[in-house]
């Protein structure tokens, strides 16, 4: 038995927002993912439950929650923006092998940019080749 509270949908609830269809499909699919996904990642996903959704509906609906502060966008230079359910402050560690995603634990120390700037949130993203990828290239 699975009982895990959905974390998405409860911060949705939590915000006050309203669960529309869209957005407890994209609840369903994306809570505890940790794999960094695209939208086109969640658009298959999505597919695989409500195959009429379409790409743009998928887009806007993350795109709104992001700015809504219920999920993160996430740009890695890649070309493509990433959605992570998690939006507790962490980094990331891009695999430049095989383009996987990975959660690191390391915090970045919020810089004194002076009066001017009030910084609240930094977050780095790492570059490198993940264990997978370096015990390939060492055989
Ligand atoms: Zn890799
Ligand atoms: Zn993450």
């Amino acid at each position: 038995m699975r009982k895990r509270e959905n974390i998405i949908l409860k911060t949705i609830k939590d915000k006050g927002l309203k669960i529309t269809p869209q957005r407890q499909l994209i609840g369903e699919v994306l809570d505890g993912n940790k794999t960094h996904p695209s939208a086109e990642d969640v658009h298959k996903k999505v597919s695989e439950i409500a195959p009429t959704v379409s790409i743009a509906t998928v887009y806007k609906t993350l795109n709104s929650l992001a700015d809504l502060g219920v999920i993160q966008r996430l740009d890695v230079g890649d070309g493509k923006t990433h959605f992570d359910p998690d939006i507790t402050a962490h980094s990331h560690f891009v695999c430049l092998n095989c383009r996987k995603i990975f959660d690191v634990a390391t915090s970045v120390p919020l810089p004194d940019l002076g009066k001017d700037f009030k910084v609240v949130r930094a977050q780095a993203v790492y570059y490198g080749y993940c264990k997978e990828c370096q015990d390939q290239t060492e055989e």
